[in-house]
Parts: structure tokens; C-alpha cells; sequence
């Protein structure tokens, strides 16, 4: 439930109607907007049904929310929430893309991609340093090294650096060098990384799971919320369909979804939607016209002797028109990159 405070309402009466709920043992949450404040009430579902708050000064209604997550959804939140990670703002005006190759594999592969994605306006570094990969004999990732060369190429090319965490024993080893945590499509239901990353304070990066439904991908965000990190942002890869020429199949319309349901913001990963390089920029054009707050792309210096996801990298030649292109179609969304 959610009580939405008259315009005129004084901070008194919203601290008494704060207090009144908290007095029952529930939780609440406030979004002070710039015309009415709004408290959201979170807890057992029964107690909720037995507050009576519609009579105190300065409440102008209560709704009933049936969702059953919160802090992630817009009715609790209506105003956008900017994710500041380390100064850059994401879900903001401007659009924020992250780059670099799918996995660390040597620091002369990382320096060069980093400096190339860097010189065509990325803000962000990426590069997993921990794989998780279909089949156990293929390149695992080079796990502390790379987060490692990650840190070392993002500080020299002045960019921030994301990555993915795939265990939750691993959340401090992984914010000592990193400024977002990725959570990738394989474990966007493990529910004890998410619990794991609640704690965090470092921003998350939550990718859609394989074929993980809307409501789905807004609950597994409750959960990092729900822990005391309200710090998400969403990240529409591909869901499986029964379309095989592409890997994933993009679904775009989950940005507009994200949008309506959330205050959070949603990023496009046109690599892992599509795995075909070829797909990648009318892609990246695609996402920022529906609404995506940033993209997240692969470039390898040689996406021919790429160790993972080649066959979707750029170059970054190509990677330099992909951001020439997206940056025509944010201006004319009203929107800057
Ligand atoms: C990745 O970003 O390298 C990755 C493995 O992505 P996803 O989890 O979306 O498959
Ligand atoms: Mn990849």
C-alpha cells in the first residue's frame, strides 16, 4: 500500500502518518517529490489491511499496491533515479555506454581495447574476469589478475570499470576493483548473490535472466533493494525464444516495461541479445529510441582470436560508428551522449 500525502501536507503530519505505521511493527519508505510526498508501506500483508490512515490530517488517499515488490516499482518511486558510480550518473539525460571485451584476457589485449573505447566516448570499461560458461573446459576467466589489468586499464584510460560477480563469497574481492557489479543472466535468480549484493555499496548491474519474465526481473531487484543497496540498474540482454539465427532475441519492449513499472534505470546489451556484430549498432540506435539509459557493447582490438563471444565483438573501428550513430538518435530523443 502506498499513501499519497496532500500537496499541503506539513512534515508533521507526514511523520505522524510515518510513525502511526512504523508503531504496527511495518516499514516504511518515502518519496518526497516535488509536489506530494509519498509513503510506501512495506510488511506483512495483514497488518497492512488492519491500518486506518485514510482520517489523519494531510492524507489525501491510500492505494493499494498488488505487486510484490516495492522499492523497485514506480507507484513507490514515481520520480527517475539517477545511480551515481563514482560521478558518472546513469538514468539521468545522459546516455552512458559501457564497452570492452567479454573476457580479460591478457593487459595487452585490456590496454587496447580500453584506450579505444575511451577515445569514441565510453565512460565505462568492461571485461569479465570471472566466466561463467556454458560448457567447464572453456576459458574460465582469469579471476583476481583480471580484475586486476581491469582496474589498472580503466585508471589510465580515465574510465570506471564494470564487472561480473558470479559468487556472493566474492562481493568484496569484486568492489575493490570495480565500480558496478554485474550480475549476469545465469544467476539473475540467485537469490543469496542478490541478497549478497543488498549489502553492497557499490551500484549493481542487473542483466535479465535467460528467460526470465518482467515481474521476475523486477522481484530479483527487490531483493538487492529489499537488502539496503537501492542502487540497480537493469540491463535488457536477450531472452530465448525459438528463434535461432540470433543467440538472444533483444526485447526491446521490456525498456518501455522497465520504464512504466520502475523508477530504475535500464540499460541495452546488444551483444548478448543478438551475438552478431553485424546487429550490434541498429541495435544500439534501436535501445536509446525506446528509452535505454545506456548500452553495453563488446570490442576486442581482434574479435577474430577472441577467447569468448567473438563472433558478437567489435572492432574498434566499428565501435567508433556505433557511437557516432547512437549519439544522432540521443539528439534526437532529446537526450545527450
Ligand atoms: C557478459 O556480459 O559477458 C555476459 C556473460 O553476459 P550475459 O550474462 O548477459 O550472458
Ligand atoms: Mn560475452
Amino acid at each position: 500500500m502506498i499513501i499519497v500525502m496532500k500537496p499541503s501536507a506539513t512534515q508533521e503530519e507526514i511523520d505522524r502518518v510515518k510513525d502511526k505505521i512504523e508503531s504496527s511493527g511495518l516499514k516504511t519508505h518515502i518519496s518526497t517529490g516535488e509536489d506530494v510526498t509519498i509513503i510506501g508501506i512495506i510488511g506483512d500483508k495483514s497488518k497492512i489491511a488492519t491500518l486506518e490512515l485514510t482520517h489523519l490530517n494531510g492524507v489525501e488517499k491510500t492505494v493499494h499496491i498488488t505487486e510484490k515488490y516495492k522499492l523497485v516499482s514506480r507507484n513507490f518511486h514515481p520520480a527517475d533515479s539517477i545511480i551515481d558510480c563514482d560521478g558518472i550518473k546513469i538514468g539521468g539525460n545522459e546516455i552512458v555506454v559501457m564497452a570492452g571485451p567479454c573476457a580479460v584476457e591478457s593487459e595487452e589485449q585490456l590496454f587496447e581495447a580500453a584506450e579505444s573505447v575511451k577515445k569514441s566516448g565510453a565512460k565505462f570499461l568492461r571485461g569479465g574476469a570471472f566466466k561463467p560458461r556454458t560448457s567447464p573446459y572453456d576459458f574460465q576467466g582469469l579471476a583476481e589478475d583480471g580484475l586486476k589489468l581491469l582496474r589498472k586499464a580503466a585508471d589510465k584510460f580515465d574510465l570506471k570499470v564494470v564487472t561480473e560477480i558470479i559468487d556472493q563469497n566474492d562481493v568484496e574481492l569484486v568492489e575493490k576493483y570495480s565500480d558496478i557489479l554485474q550480475v549476469g543472466a545465469r544467476n539473475a535468480q540467485n537469490f543469496q548473490l542478490l541478497k549478497a549484493l543488498g549489502k553492497s555499496h557499490k551500484p549493481v548491474l542487473l542483466k535479465r535472466g535467460l528467460s526470465e519474465t518482467i515481474s521476475e526481473w523486477l522481484n530479483a531487484a527487490e531483493y538487492i533493494m529489499s537488502g539496503g543497496n537501492e542502487n540497480v540498474i537493469f540491463c535488457e540482454r536477450g531472452i530465448r525464444t525459438y528463434e535461432t539465427y540470433t543467440r538472444n532475441t533483444l526485447d526491446l519492449s521490456a525498456v518501455c516495461a522497465i520504464k512504466n513499472l520502475s523508477h530504475l534505470p535500464v540499460i541495452v546489451d546488444p551483444s548478448h541479445g543478438t551475438g552478431r556484430w553485424e546487429m550490434i549498432i541498429p541495435m544500439s540506435r534501436a535501445g536509446i529510441a525506446a528509452g535505454a539509459d545506456g548500452l553495453i557493447v563488446e570490442v576486442h582490438p581482434h574479435p577474430e582470436v577472441a577467447w569468448s563471444d567473438g563472433a558478437q565483438s567489435l572492432t574498434p573501428k566499428k565501435f567508433a560508428i556505433l557511437m557516432d550513430e547512437s549519439r544522432k538518435i540521443a539528439e534526437a530523443v532529446g537526450r545527450k551522449l
